[in-house]
C-alpha cells in the first residue's frame, strides 16, 4: 500500500463507478465519508460500525416529529413538539432554583414558558421581546401555563423556513458522536445507497406478499420516515419496514446456527454405552429416588451418549430442580465406557461444591474425583495435568482453567458445563476442540438454571437439543417473599435472631451496584461485623471473592454442617450452594438486582421441608422498574414467568449474559416481540441452505459479523 493510499481511503465514486457495484457498500469503509476522521472512525468502530452497510444497519432509537408546527393551544403535555412564536417578555426568576423564564406567544391568549436553569448573561439578554423563535422540546405542565425546559431553539428571520420533510431520527450513540454527526453520515450513506444498492439476501418467495420487500426502500424509510409516518409503530418497531429487517436478521441467525449444527453432525463422537453398573450403584446409594422429570431427561441424555454423533444438549431446570444428580449419572455412563469426563463450573466456589458433592457420591463407588482451577499451581498442577494426560484422572471438576491449552486429555468423552449462561457461545465452541482428535469430539451437556423462554431458545440455541426438568423434587415448601425498606433493618435483624434461636440457618447477601469486587467484599465485611455485634448468640460466617479458598471451604463446610447460624456473603453464593436447613434469606439492596439474579439467589432457600422466607431489603425511593421487579418477586416463584418478564424488562442480550461477551446481539429483531417471525425465519433458512447457498455468506457477513463463529463449516 502506498502512502497516499493510506491517507486517502478509497473514494465512494471510484468504487461505484469501478465495477463491483453490488458489493460496494458491504466493503466500503466509513472512513471515506465526510466528517469521518480517525477519531470519529474509532468511535464508530466502538459501535461496530466500519462499513457503509454497518452504518445503514445502525437504526434510530426513536424519532422526533419536526415535520409540522403545533399551535401552542393544541399542545399535549408529555409529547415533544415543534412550535413557533414571538417572545413577549423574559425575566430571571430568583428563588430556590434561579431560572430564566421566556414568555412565547403564537396568538392572542396563547402563551407558553421556555425555562432555562442553566444560562449565561448574554443568553438572558438575547430573548428580546418581538423576536420570533422556533423551538423543539417536551411539553411540561407549569404554573398557569405549559412549559418547555431547555428546548432547542432557533431564531426565525425574514423568510419563513419550512418544517422538516421527514421525521428526525435519534440514533443510539457513544460519547463524542453527536446526533448531527450521525445524521450527516447517514445522509451520505443513503445517497450512496441510491447509487449502488445493497445486495438482496432474501429470495422473494421467503418474503411472501410483505410490504417493503425491497431492502433499500425499507432502509430509506427507517432512516428518513416521511411526513405522516406512524410514529408509534416506528418507535415500537412494529412498522413493516422494521419487520422486513427483523425478519432478515432472524433468518441470518438461523442460517448461522444451522450451519454450525450441520458442521457438528459431520464429526463423530465416542459411543458411550457402558454396562450400567456404576449408575446402578449410585442410584442404590442415593437417599432419594429420581423424579419422573429427572428420569425423562436422563433417558434423553443417555440415548444421545450411546450414539456416534456428538450430543449437544441443553439441560434446563430451575434452581433446586436436581440437575447435579442427572449430570453425575451421565458422567458415570461415560466412565463405564472407559472415557474421561470434565465438568466445568463458572466460579471456583461452585466448582468446589460440585467437587464435594460428586466426591461424596462417587468415592464410595471407587471413583476418585479430581479438581482443577486456576489456583492450582506448581507441582500439584503438574501432577494433575500428568494424570489427566495419562487417563489416570477420569472425572475432573474445575473452572475454565480446565480448557487451557496446557490441559490435554487422554480420551475425553463427555464435557458437562454448569450454568451455561455465564459462558458465551465462543467458549462452548472452544470446548469441543478438546476432543481426542479433529474428527472425534466429546459429547456436550450444558446445564442452566436460567429458564429460557421458548422463543429465545429457538433463536439462540438452534444448534442445541433441549431437555427440561419441569418439576421440583417433592417435599419442598414454597418461599414467602416480602420487600422491606432499609429503615426497618432492626426488625429484620430481630427476625434473623429468632430464626437462629429455632435452629434454622440464615443467608445475608450483600450486593452493590458497582460490579467492583473489592467494594462488594468490603460491604460484606462491614455487614458481618455489624451483625456479629448485634447478634452475640449467633455464630456468623463470611464468604466473599477475596476470602482464601481454603478458608472459604471451611466456612461453607461449617455452614453446611449447621455449625454456623448466619452466613454473610456476596453474590458468589448465587449459584449452586445447597444447605437444606437454611430457611431465611436477606438480600440487601434488592432494588438494584435483576429478576434473574434475585430468583437465583432466592433459590438457595426453600430446599428443605420447612417454610422459607426471603426478605428483600431496599432503599426508598424505588424506581418504577424496581417497584415492578420487587412486586413480581413477591407474587411468584415461577422461574419461567420471571424469565419472560425479565426478558421484557431488560432485552434478550442481558438475559442470556451475552452483553458482556458480545457473542450474539440482535440489532433489530426482538425474539419476544417478533416471536411470530421465528418459525417463518426457520423455514426461510432451510430454503436458503438448500436452494440458495450463494446467499449464505452475504447474510452472515451482514448480520452476524462474527465469521469466526458462524462462517466456517
Ligand atoms: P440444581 O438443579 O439447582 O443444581 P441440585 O442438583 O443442587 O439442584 O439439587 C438440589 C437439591 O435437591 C440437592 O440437595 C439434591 O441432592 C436434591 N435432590 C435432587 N434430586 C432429588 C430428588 N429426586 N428427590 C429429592 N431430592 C433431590
Ligand atoms: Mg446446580
Amino acid at each position: 500500500m502506498t502512502a497516499s493510499e493510506t491517507k486517502e481511503p478509497v473514494s465512494a465514486d471510484a468504487i461505484a463507478a469501478g465495477g463491483d457495484a453490488d458489493s460496494a457498500l458491504e466493503r466500503l469503509s466509513v472512513e471515506g465519508l465526510k466528517r469521518v476522521g480517525p477519531k470519529v472512525a474509532e468511535r464508530l468502530a466502538r459501535l461496530n460500525v466500519r462499513t457503509i452497510q454497518d452504518l445503514l444497519l445502525h437504526f434510530p432509537l426513536r424519532y422526533q416529529d419536526r415535520t409540522r408546527l403545533v399551535p401552542i393551544g393544541a399542545l399535549v403535555v408529555g409529547a415533544e413538539a415543534l412550535i413557533e412564536g414571538e417572545v413577549v417578555e423574559s425575566t430571571v426568576v430568583e428563588g430556590r432554583r434561579r431560572s430564566l423564564k421566556v414568555w412565547l406567544s403564537d396568538g392572542p391568549a396563547q402563551g407558553l414558558v421556555l425555562r432555562f436553569f442553566h444560562f449565561s448573561a448574554s443568553q438572558a439578554g438575547f430573548f428580546r421581546p418581538g423576536i420570533r423563535l422556533r423551538c423543539y422540546g417536551e411539553v411540561r405542565p407549569g404554573q398557569g401555563a405549559l412549559e418547555m425546559i431547555h428546548p432547542e431553539y432557533r431564531v426565525q428571520t425574514g423568510d419563513v423556513s419550512q418544517p422538516d420533510a421527514c421525521l428526525t431520527p435519534v440514533y443510539p450513540t457513544t460519547e463524542g458522536l453527536s446526533q448531527s454527526v450521525w445524521r450527516a453520515l447517514m445522509d451520505q450513506a443513503l445517497e450512496q445507497l441510491g447509487r449502488s444498492p445493497l445486495s438482496d439476501c432474501l429470495p422473494r418467495e421467503t418474503l411472501g406478499g410483505a410490504s417493503f420487500s425491497d431492502l433499500a426502500e425499507a432502509l430509506v424509510y427507517l432512516h428518513r420516515p416521511p411526513v405522516g409516518a406512524d410514529l408509534d409503530e416506528l418507535q415500537e418497531r412494529r412498522h413493516p419496514a422494521f419487520l422486513r429487517l427483523a425478519f432478515e436478521e432472524l433468518v441470518a441467525h438461523q442460517v448461522g446456527l444451522r450451519r454450525m449444527r450441520l458442521a457438528q453432525r459431520k464429526v463423530s463422537a465416542p459411543i458411550l454405552d457402558g454396562d450400567g453398573g456404576l449408575r446402578q450403584a449410585l442410584r442404590r446409594s442415593l437417599p432419594f429416588a429420581l423424579t419422573p422429570a429427572q428420569e425423562r431427561v436422563l433417558g434423553e441424555i443417555s440415548a444421545d451418549l450411546a450414539e456416534a454423533r456428538p450430543m449437544q444438549r441443553l439441560l434446563q431446570g430451575d434452581v433446586g430442580s436436581g440437575k447435579t444428580v442427572v449430570a453425575a449419572l451421565a458422567a458415570l455412563q461415560a466412565l463405564e465406557a472407559g472415557w474421561q469426563v470434565a465438568l466445568m463450573a463458572p466460579t471456583e466456589l461452585l466448582s468446589e461444591q460440585h467437587h464435594r458433592t460428586l466426591a461424596g457420591w462417587l468415592e464410595p463407588l471407587g471413583i476418585q474425583v479430581r479438581w482443577l482451577t486456576g489456583r492450582h499451581k506448581g507441582q500439584e498442577r503438574a501432577d494433575l495435568l500428568d494424570a489427566i494426560a495419562s487417563g489416570e484422572a477420569r472425572l475432573i471438576v474445575g473452572t475454565h482453567a480446565l480448557f487451557q491449552d496446557s490441559v490435554r486429555f487422554a480420551g475425553l468423552g463427555l464435557v458437562i458445563i454448569d450454568e451455561q449462561h455465564r459462558f458465551g457461545v465462543h467458549q462452548r465452541m472452544k470446548l469441543r476442540e478438546k476432543g481426542a482428535d479433529a474428527d472425534c469430539v466429546p459429547h456436550q451437556l450444558i446445564m442452566t438454571a436460567t429458564p429460557i423462554p421458548r422463543s429465545l431458545a429457538m433463536t439462540f440455541y438452534a444448534d442445541l437439543d433441549l431437555s427440561v426438568i419441569d418439576t421440583l423434587p417433592p417435599g419442598r415448601t414454597p418461599i414467602t417473599t416480602v420487600a422491606v425498606p432499609e429503615g426497618r433493618r432492626d426488625e429484620v435483624i430481630e427476625r434473623v435472631r429468632r430464626a437462629c434461636e429455632q435452629g434454622r440457618q440464615v443467608y445475608w447477601v450483600c450486593t452493590l451496584i458497582e460490579e467492583s469486587e473489592a467494594l462488594q467484599c468490603q460491604a460484606a465485611e462491614e455487614s458481618a461485623c455489624q451483625l456479629a455485634e448485634l447478634l452475640p448468640d449467633v455464630r456468623v460466617g463470611l464468604v466473599h471473592g477475596r476470602v482464601k479458598p481454603s478458608e472459604r471451604e471451611s466456612v461453607m463446610g461449617a455452614f453446611a454442617r449447621g455449625e454456623l447460624g448466619l452466613l454473610v456473603a456476596t453474590t458468589v453464593i448465587e449459584v449452586g450452594v445447597d444447605v437444606p436447613n437454611a430457611s431465611l434469606m436477606i438480600i440487601e439492596n434488592a432494588e438494584r438486582l435483576g429478576l434473574a439474579q434475585l430468583h437465583q439467589l432466592r433459590g438457595r432457600v426453600g430446599r428443605g421441608s420447612v417454610e422459607s422466607h426471603c426478605l428483600l431489603l431496599y432503599r426508598a425511593p424505588l424506581s418504577e422498574v424496581a417497584r415492578e421487579r420487587l412486586g413480581l418477586m413477591r407474587s411468584t416463584c415461577d422461574g419461567f414467568l420471571l424469565a419472560e418478564r425479565d426478558l421484557q424488562m431488560r432485552g434478550a442480550g442481558e438475559v442470556l449474559g451475552t452483553r458482556q461477551t458480545g457473542a450474539i446481539q440482535l440489532r433489530v429483531a426482538d425474539p419476544l416481540r417478533d416471536q411470530h417471525l421465528v418459525a417463518p425465519a426457520q423455514r426461510a433458512a432451510d430454503l436458503i441452505l438448500a436452494r440458495y447457498p450463494d446467499l449464505v455468506s452475504p447474510l452472515i457477513d451482514r448480520w452476524l459479523g462474527d465469521r469466526e463463529l458462524y462462517g466456517q463449516v
